[in-house]
């Protein structure tokens, strides 16, 4: 596994010279909040803060989508005829992703790219390849944070990343984990070989975030137990009338991926549109006919959950939740995933 050595003063220029050749997406300050957002110039992306408000699914699977466009101009000869978008031509990096929200594209993955027979989302999977993802790892994480409790999770996990970088005083250290990676960094200015002492110091800032960040929260008996055990588990009653449906925490969340379409129109263009949805809105499941399979708040508050936690589990053998805290921190009645899953495991 190659090493590399950069400056932290060096960081701005190499992002710069990155937006000359792909779409660089990096932490930035918008409205008072820390957001994924595409950068024309290094200075702009900010690297010594906390998690982002919101996850970067949206470079993958964004929140509005355009799919195809179409005519209703029944003058013309392509009138309702659907024409594909344009797909990205230029690649794109997604900059300072934190290894949650690097496991959340993996779960994405799974969903949206489930190969063969079974389902293949053009529109994720084109994005997806274009892109390169560099990780930082969290050598501090925040109080609301659990990602321990998953397989494979940790402040300093690789899955879903093309480059691991670990900020060791003055510089990063970063860690190729793949050909994508590599490609992005090789003959980039400022880079050298990482040292070892520099590598020691890496291992030891990981040490003690791995071991800081053990929340308590198991999710290992989960698998073990009966779908039809955690449903009708009477607990539930104690959660979800508080919740206020307002969907903060889908939202957020870096591994939902509901979605609704829908064909807009003015004048005679058209297009159709791909918007993300919430299974907390009363409408999310509700058919032609009028019929609502899940009529009542608890019954789309449970479904997240058991989705979440024991549906996803069944289908994918791992969870569809990385522990990155924020519907601990967004939600505004204060409910707290990790009390949720600690009575599923319980
Ligand atoms: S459920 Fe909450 S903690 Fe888990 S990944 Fe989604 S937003 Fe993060
Ligand atoms: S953020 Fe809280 S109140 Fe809003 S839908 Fe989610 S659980 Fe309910």
């Amino acid at each position: 596994m190659k090493q590399m050595l950069i400056d932290k003063k060096d960081m701005a220029g190499l992002l710069t010279e990155l937006t000359g050749k792909m779409a660089v997406i990096a932490p930035v300050m918008k409205g008072g909040n820390l957001l994924f957002e595409p950068i024309t110039d290094g200075q702009e992306a900010v690297l010594d803060s906390a998690n982002t408000r919101l996850s970067p699914k949206d470079a993958l699977f964004p929140q509005c989508e355009k799919m195809m466009s179409f005519t209703t101009d029944r003058q013309s000869e392509e009138a309702f005829i659907m024409k594909d978008i344009e797909p990205l031509e230029q690649g794109q990096v997604i900059f300072a992703v934190r290894p949650c929200d690097a496991a959340g594209l993996v779960i994405l993955d799974k969903v949206f790219n489930q190969g063969g027979q079974a389902y293949e989302d053009a529109y994720y999977l084109r994005r997806r390849e274009k892109t390169t993802v560099v990780g930082l790892a969290c050598n501090k994480p925040l109080l609301t944070c659990f990602c321990a409790s998953f397989d494979k999770g940790g402040p300093f996990a690789t899955e879903g990343l093309d480059v691991l970088l670990t900020e060791v005083g003055d510089k990063y250290v970063a860690t190729v984990l793949t050909d994508k990676g590599e490609a992005l960094l090789k003959d980039k200015k400022g880079l050298s070989e990482a040292d070892s002492a520099s590598i020691d110091k890496a291992n030891k800032i990981k040490d003690a975030a791995v071991k800081s960040v053990d929340s308590g929260v198991a999710t290992d008996k989960i698998k073990g137990k009966t779908t039809m055990e955690l449903f009708d588990d009477p607990s539930w009653d104690a959660f979800y009338e508080i919740c206020i449906a307002c969907g903060v925490c889908t939202y957020s969340c870096p591994t939902c991926h509901c979605f609704d379409i829908q064909d807009e129109v003015i004048d005679t263009e058209g297009v159709r549109m791909r918007h993300w949805d919430s299974c907390m809105f009363p409408i999310f499941t509700v058919h032609a006919t009028g019929h609502n399979p899940r009529p009542t708040k608890k019954e789309r508050f449970r479904q997240r959950f058991m989705h979440k936690f024991k549906y996803f589990q069944e289908k994918f053998d791992r969870m569809a939740c990385v522990g990155c805290g924020r519907c601990i921190q967004l939600c505004p009645v204060n409910i707290d995933v990790r009390q949720l899953v600690k009575r599923m495991n319980s």
